[in-house]
């Protein structure tokens, strides 16, 4: 790398996650002369070293293991699974490893110079970098992309504490099996990890305070998805709050109250993960140097990327919009292909969504509940599972996709799947959507046999009501 502090960078991003470090490689590929700055030691930020990656591992090693237990008896493969958490932490953390690992190859091979440290900006066209010991170094840019991501919220009155009360991070490194789980908030991070942990033996209660699983997935999915969820073991106490908590050295005591009021209760668990939401991070960022506010949720608001301050540009999940890599990657290259002066540009309408439990959920596109709330005129086709012959030869019956399209001109609005791969199935609807395509455009496609994608095409035939196979 050329010494950092004797060049003007076309643009510096703070933040090595998905945000960064693909907008990184976009600069690289552009031409831009792009530096990376990260505080923690290793790059890929939450999505690789505490987020997505991590939490991928433990859920499709569990999955092994809960169908190793109670499935493979039944295909006739008889098997006593023994569980090594060490073991299935080791596999975790060298995939992790290998990934990070990856990213740095991938800033090499894209000529940007990565340096070590915290990001400060330090007024227009500077940022300051402090690295670990206190050395500072000063990066002079035309362009800062801010791309610090975000961190777990807090919930009052419910303090962390190690290895009692923890966040997602704590639930990936858990050293032994909780006897009792309660997860507080019923959204992406509570059932994926409360997943983990019941299918590898915990007991498993759900506290939320809405009397909908899921943050905000169309509610048909949400009820069929709780029921399934419930069926497997877990418990759910739904429409609840928690006042308070108090730990001792046997674990922990929530105080829970209905949401709309009423006679308090008790709930004892041996560990309790807060999963309650993830809020922006932008401390200690010198934001203030060149007059930028964060609006009352911490978020940089932005205009096509674009801050308050000339030069200064945000992406990912310290800014609107869903906190998914995905996002954060789209964002990524639109940003850099509007500083090289391209056209760049994300359609939020058609960012994905997946919770990866078993069956999986994804959806892209808008809901039944917000279609009715807009006044638009829709029809529905719906597939289920039990009638794919794929699924039933695997035994993943559950679930149905649900394909929304605009009755007057066809064009799909909204795919919504809870069922074996979702997330797999999903970027099909995704590139329909993308294109403007019909229901009958899929509909008329053909699809292979035996395969889950069939019901894809099946549930776009039941909206002009021609589903051949239910
Ligand atoms: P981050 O990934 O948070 O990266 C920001 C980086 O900036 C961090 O490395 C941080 O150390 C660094 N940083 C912050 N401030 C400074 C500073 N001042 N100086 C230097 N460095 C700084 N999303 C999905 O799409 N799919 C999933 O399956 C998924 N699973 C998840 C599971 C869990 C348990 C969690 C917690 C999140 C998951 N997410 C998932 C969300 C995903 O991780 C985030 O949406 C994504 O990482 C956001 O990317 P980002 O680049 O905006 O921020
Ligand atoms: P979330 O927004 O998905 O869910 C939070 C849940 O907590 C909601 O159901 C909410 O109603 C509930 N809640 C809020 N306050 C509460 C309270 N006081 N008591 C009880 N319940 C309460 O948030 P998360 O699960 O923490 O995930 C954070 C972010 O990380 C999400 O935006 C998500 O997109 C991202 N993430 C994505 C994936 C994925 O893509 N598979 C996986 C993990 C995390």
């Amino acid at each position: 790398m050329a010494d950092a502090a004797s060049q003007t960078y076309d643009v510096v991003i703070i933040g090595g996650g998905p945000g960064g470090y693909n907008a990184a490689i976009r600069a690289g590929q552009l031409g831009l002369k792009a530096a990376l700055v990260e505080k923690r030691a290793t790059l890929g930020g939450t999505c690789l070293n505490v987020g997505c990656m991590p939490s991928k591992a433990l859920l499709h090693a569990s999955e092994l293991y809960e169908a190793a237990n109670v499935e493979f008896a039944g295909i006739g493969i008889e098997v006593k699974p023994k569980l090594n958490l060490t073991q299935m932490h080791k596999a975790k953390d060298d995939s992790v490893e290998a990934l990070t690992k990856g990213i740095e190859f991938l800033m090499k091979k894209n000529k940007v110079d990565v340096v070590k440290g915290f990001g400060r900006i330090a007024g227009a066209g500077k940022v300051e970098v402090e690295a670990e010991g206190g050395a500072k170094t000063t990066l002079a840019t035309k362009n800062i992309i801010i791309a610090t991501g975000s961190e777990p919220t807090p919930l009052p009155g419910v303090a962390f504490e190690d290895g009692k009360v923890i966040d997602s991070t704590g639930a990936l490194f858990l050293p032994k099996v909780p006897k009792h789980l309660i997860v507080i908030g019923a959204g992406v991070i509570g059932l994926e990890l409360g997943s983990v942990w019941r299918r590898l033996g915990a007991q498993v209660t759900v506290v939320e305070f809405l009397d909908k699983v899921g943050a905000g997935m169309d509610g048909e999915v949400a009820t069929a998805f709780q029921r399934g969820l419930t069926k497997q073991g877990m418990t759910f106490r739904m429409g609840t709050k928690v006042t308070g908590a108090q730990t001792s050295k046997d674990g922990v005591e929530l105080t829970l109250e209905p949401a709309k009021g009423g006679a308090a209760e008790t709930l004892k668990g041996d560990v309790v993960l807060v999963a309650i939401g993830r809020r922006p991070y932008t401390q200690g960022l010198g934001l203030e140097t060149v007059g930028v506010t964060p609006d009352a949720r911490g978020f940089i608001a932005n205009d096509h990327f674009k801050t308050s301050a000339p030069g200064v540009w945000v992406i990912g999940d310290v800014t609107h919009g869903p906190m998914l890599a995905h996002k954060a990657e789209e964002d990524a290259v639109a940003v850099i292909e509007l500083i090289a002066g391209k056209p760049g540009h994300v359609d939020y309408d058609l960012v994905p969504s997946v919770i990866y439990t078993g069956p999986e959920v994804a959806w892209v596109g808008k809901t039944e509940e917000a279609l009715k709330a807009a006044g638009v005129n829709y029809k529905k086709g719906k597939f289920p599972f039990a009638a794919n012959s794929r699924a039933k030869i695997n035994h993943e019956t559950d679930g149905f996709v649900k394909v929304l399209a605009d009755a007057a001109t066809d064009k799909v609005l909204g795919v919504h799947i809870y069922g074996p791969q979702a997330g797999e199935l999903i970027g099909e609807a995704c590139m329909t959507m993308a294109f403007g395509g019909s229901s009958e455009d899929i509909a008329r496609t053909c699809h292979p046999h035996p395969t889950r994608s069939e019901a894809f095409r099946q549930a776009a035939m039941g909206v002009e009501g021609w589903t051949m196979q239910a």
